[in-house]
Parts: C-alpha cells; sequence; structure tokens
C-alpha cells in the first residue's frame, strides 16, 4: 500500500545510519518528502541522495541533537527551505556499556553523553519543531527500547536504560498535553537489531548476543528494515487512534 505518507514532510535524526536510516528511506518509499538530519552531516547526505537516485525527495543537514539552539536554527531553515514538518521520527542515539562499577571517569562520561544526546536530544528535537507540528496536527516518534522497560544485565548500562526509561516516559507526557492539539506521540520499542551501534557488541561479545537471540521467541536478531513498518504505522492515519503508546518491534523479546 504504497502512499501512506504523501503530502508530509518528515523529519528524521540519526538518519545517516542503522534505523534512521531505514526509516527515512522507507518513509520516502510511501511518498513523504524527508529531512535527514545527522551529527554526520555526510552520512545523511549520501541517505538523501539515495533516496533522489531513487525518485524521492529528500534534503539533509548536519546537526547535533545535543546542541539546542542549532535544533532550533535548523527547524528554522527546514521551515524556510523545506516546508512545514508533519513527522518527527526522534532516532538519534548512542549506547555505550560501562556499569556503575567501571572505570569512573568512564562510568561519568557514559552517563552525561548518552542523557544528552538519547534523551536531551529528543527534547531539543521535539521542542524545536513543536511549532510545525502543532500547525500541521502532526506525529512524533520516538525511538525507545526493551530497555524503556527493563535493564539488560550484560553489557551493563545504566546510563542507557534510564534514558530510554526517559523516552517512553516523554513519549506519555507529549501525547497526554499534545493530544487535544491534535498531535500524536508514540514510541517504538526496537529489539536487539543489526547495526553499527552494536557492532562492537557482535564483533567482541558473543555471549551477550546468545543471551538476546535466546531471549528472543522470534530466534534472531532484527534488521533496520524490520523498524520501519511500525515507523510508517505511526506516522500514518492508520494509527489516528494511537497516542502515547509504544509499539514493540522486539522480535517477541519483552514477551518473556
Ligand atoms: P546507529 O547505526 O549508530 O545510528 C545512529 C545515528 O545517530 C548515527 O548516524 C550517529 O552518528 C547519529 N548520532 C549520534 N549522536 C548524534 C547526535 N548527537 N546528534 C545527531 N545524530 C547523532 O544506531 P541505531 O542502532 O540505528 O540506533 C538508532 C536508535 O535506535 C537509537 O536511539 C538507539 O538507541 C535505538 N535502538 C537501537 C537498537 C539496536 O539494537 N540497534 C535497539 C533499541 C533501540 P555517528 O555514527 O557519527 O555517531
Amino acid at each position: 500500500m504504497p502512499g501512506l505518507l504523501k503530502e508530509h514532510i518528515a523529519v528524521v535524526t540519526g538518519a545517516g545510519s542503522g534505523i534512521g536510516r531505514a526509516i527515512a528511506l522507507g518513509y520516502a518509499r510511501e511518498g513523504a518528502e524527508v529531512v535527514l538530519l545527522d551529527i554526520n552531516g555526510k552520512a545523511a547526505e549520501d541517505a538523501a541522495q539515495e533516496i533522489r537516485d531513487a525518485g524521492g525527495a529528500a534534503a539533509s543537514f548536519a546537526l547535533d541533537v545535543t546542541r539546542h539552539e542549532d535544533c532550533v536554527a535548523i527547524a528554522k531553515r527546514v521551515a524556510e527551505q523545506v516546508g512545514p514538518v508533519s513527522i518527527l521520527v526522534n532516532n538519534a542515539g548512542i549506547a555505550r556499556r560501562n556499569g556503575m562499577l567501571g572505570a569512573t571517569d568512564a562510568v561519568i562520561k557514559d552517563w552525561q553523553d548518552v542523557i544528552a544526546i538519547n534523551l536531551t536530544g529528543v527534547f531539543n528535537a521535539t521542542q524545536a519543531f513543536l511549532e510545525s507540528l502543532r500547525a500541521t496536527k502532526g506525529r512524533i516518534v520516538n525511538i525507545g527500547s526493551i530497555q524503556s522497560f527493563v535493564h539488560i544485565r550484560q553489557p551493563s548500562s545504566p546510563a542507557y536504560t534510564a534514558s530510554k526509561h526517559g523516552v517512553l516516559g516523554f513519549t506519555k507526557a507529549l501525547a497526554v498535553e499534545l493530544g487535544k492539539h491534535g498531535v500524536r506521540v508514540n514510541a517504538i520499542g526496537p529489539g536487539f537489531i543489526e547495526t553499527p551501534l552494536n557492532a562492537g557488541t557482535r564483533a567482541n561479545n558473543p555471549d551477550a548476543v546468545k543471551m538476546f537471540i535466546d531471549h528472543t521467541p522470534l530466534g534472531r536478531a532484527g534488521k533496520p528494515e524490520d523498524i520501519v513498518g511500525p515507523a510508517i504505522f505511526l506516522a500514518s492515519d492508520l494509527s489516528a487512534y494511537v497516542t502515547g503508546s509504544i509499539v514493540m518491534a522486539d522480535g517477541g523479546y519483552r514477551a518473556v
């Protein structure tokens, strides 16, 4: 059913890689004009070019979501150069995995960086695009995690778990506040998805990978493409009465 997102302008953060890149390409296939934002401006532009080469519409901008003033400046440029944004996917994120008992400097840096990108970054981009989203009665899709609900024992990552719990809490708060303005806000909870984010774990920690797969009823890791369907659903009119929810795309991990 192509064309589900025709007439929409969709912004995707962290769109240069992994899940964000797949969502951007998927939205373009559904007819959206896509704005790809990433701290790695070249990666975002390469993905935008791939969309244009396939006949879609895309623009890209370099953006570090931790910088609120930059988010505001990019939102202004997007409004002027592309148009009113009706879909925002808060996807940019990092995973650092030092437990609380790790080296003090590493633990502190993990906390500061992970919260700044995964949680404050979601706030920053949302706040910057809010005027446009209200005007268009838009949709926000936040990327949570299994760790929006539970902690993964190994490798331990308290900052990541806290950040993703925060993303779900922020999703609910926004959904409640923006509902009467016609803006829907939901999240997706991916399971273990093979992207550059966990390339190190996959290369160096087979025990952790086995733990994930053994715990996953579908018996496999996910691919970025596995997140695209839920992301289209939550951005389109198919989910017109869905807000404040999280769609788990985790191979059943949380059912066990
Ligand atoms: P990824 O392949 O590493 O992609 C993340 C993208 O975000 C990268 O292009 C990265 O750029 C960019 N980024 C990092 N910091 C940024 C910043 N400050 N501002 C803007 N962009 C920034 O990771 P992914 O696996 O697709 O992850 C996407 C989202 O899914 C994250 O929120 C992650 O927590 C979530 N998630 C992933 C999994 C999984 O198993 N992969 C599971 C659950 C949830 P650089 O590469 O230059 O750093």
